[in-house]
């Protein structure tokens, strides 16, 4: 018996749960119930995180997490409790499978059998995001090789486990090449352990393209957070509705498991919502707590319910549909299908399946790293890169030279061209003469120089090699 935590949300969230539960208590999961309430009447009550600190002590005391949506109150000051689960309990892994139901579910991809897996806790998502002039504001994009390395092998082992045989990535390295690059980099290294398992990469803009044109091409794809995050709802559409996904967010420790899509308040009370989404989360949590028999009898079932066009409203079609049903009695028809499979969708099982369990990252020995430079940022409201490169220039020395101007990346000086248009937020690159060293001291007394002549520094980036491989990017017309 495995004691799981349950929260029943917000709006339709209560009514999809009692449907999910029954229909998984039904089928004979093995699990104990331990439910807390989070969302909109947590938040009301002035706790501006939406979930108090005992439900923490739940949550990870049981280590699975079964969680209707829940409304975020509009408004400043409320904190998406989506996001804080995901970064506090280190659900690194987002994945969504999206397959088509057709002919029983309109689509126009008839073949579609996706599986997004998402980078849950970086990228752009670590929230850092400054104003620094009046102009400019900036969203600091951290990737990182243990985030990488984790989410890019669990795609690879979730392929190996579901007998998966791709898995592509997306990113857009050939614009992002520090960021995109490593996430990239350690895709084509995790894929050589893989050698039985085909694997390939696409820029992200041509790839989306081509999975919304023709799905049927991809298999498991792995993407970092902001790419995943959109590219998951659009795959999930094209599929037939978001209304039948479901989404695991999985970590070393904990994992928790939801539908992709809200609370839908305006629908909510009226037992007409589809529990679909959320019942393929319960799933999918079934076989991570290692009860796939349960799991794969609970799909075939919901498979045959689809197949025999018993549809909640939001799928219904005449024509197509047989019944239009409601919240429970759609519940009770997938109980009553529980030891059926379907007749012309594919029939599934999940023997074997289990939570992966994969290998601790291991940092890896230090590189050698090589101060060799630094970005000064200002904030100047001039117009003349090549006035501005005389004002900045009274802070050479003898052996630290100005070597380039940028404003948004693009070279503006030396050389620039008077079309490009310019900010208020410029970015001077200062490096030693070939064959001197730039120490800390000499980046403290270049923000010391430029103190005193009233150039406004908003901030530095140090330029590092590693291993004698450039850290940094060239500016844009270099
Ligand atoms: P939503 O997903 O709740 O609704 C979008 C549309 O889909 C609506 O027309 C809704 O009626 C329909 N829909 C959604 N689920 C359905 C279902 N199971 N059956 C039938 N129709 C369904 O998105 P929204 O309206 O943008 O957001 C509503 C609230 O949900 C907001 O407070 C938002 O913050 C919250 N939200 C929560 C989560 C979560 O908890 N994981 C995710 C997204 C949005």
């Amino acid at each position: 018996m495995k004691k799981i935590t349950v929260a029943k949300g917000d709006g339709i969230g209560p009514e999809i749960m009692n449907a999910t539960l029954s229909i998984i208590m039904a089928a004979g999961a093995e699990i104990e119930i331990d439910e807390i309430s989070v969302g909109e009447q947590v938040y009301l009550s002035g706790n501006t995180s939406g979930i108090a600190k005992s439900s923490w002590d739940v949550i990870r005391e049981n280590k699975v997490f079964l969680k209707a949506p829940i409304t975020t109150p509009q408004g400043g000051g409320y904190k998406s409790l989506n996001v804080s689960t995901r970064k506090f309990l280190g659900l690194y892994a987002n994945v969504r499978p999206c397959t088509s139901l057709y002919p029983f579910v309109r689509t126009k991809h008839p073949i579609m059998d996706v599986v997004v897996v998402r980078e849950n806790e970086e990228d752009l998502y670590a929230g850092i995001e400054h104003q620094q002039t009046d102009e400019v504001v900036q969203c600091l994009k951290l990737i990182s090789r243990p985030g990488c390395e984790k989410i890019v092998r669990y795609a690879f082992e979730y392929a190996k486990q579901y007998g998966r045989k791709k898995v592509t990535c997306f990113t857009k390295d050939n614009i992002m090449k520090q960021t995109d690059g490593l996430f990239h980099n350690v895709f084509d290294e995790v894929a050589k352990e893989y050698p039985e398992i085909e694997n390939e990469h696409w820029i992200v803009d041509i790839g989306a393209a081509k999975l919304a044109d023709t799905p049927e091409a991809f298999d498991v794809i792995v993407m970092p957070n902001l790419y995943g995050d959109i590219l998951s709802d659009v795959a999930a559409q094209i599929a037939g509705s978001v209304g039948l996904a479901g989404s695991a967010n999985i970590g070393e420790e904990c994992a928790m498991f939801e539908a992709i899509h809200g609370s839908a308040p305006l629908i909510a009370g009226q037992n007409i919502a589809n529990p679909s989404g959320l019942l393929q989360g319960a799933i999918m949590m079934l076989n991570h707590i290692g009860q796939p028999l349960v799991a794969e009898k609970i799909q075939n079932a919901w498979l045959k319910t689809i197949e025999e066009g018993i549809h909640t409203f939001d799928i219904y079609k005449e024509g197509n549909s047989r019944k239009k049903v409601g919240t429970s009695e759609f519940a009770r028809a997938v109980i009553a299908n529980l030891d059926h499979q379907p007749s012309l969708l594919n029939v599934v099982s999940y023997t074997g399946s289990t939570a992966l369990v994969l290998p601790k990252y291991k940092r890896k020995p230090a590189l050698k790293k090589e101060l060799v430079g630094v970005d000064i940022f200002l904030h100047w409201t001039g117009n003349s890169p090549d006035e501005l490169a005389e004002k900045v220039k009274i802070l050479e020395t003898d052996h630290i030279k100005l070597s380039m101007i940028t404003n948004r990346g693009i070279k503006v000086w030396p050389e620039g061209f008077s079309e490009t248009f310019c900010t208020d937020h410029w970015r001077c690159r200062f490096k030693p003469l070939e064959g001197k060293l730039l120490t800390k001291q000499d980046i403290i007394e270049l923000l010391f120089y430029a103190n005193s002549n009233q150039l406004d520094t908003i901030k530095t980036e140090n330029l590092y090699t590693f291993d004698e491989k450039l850290g940094f990017s060239l500016g844009q017309g270099q």
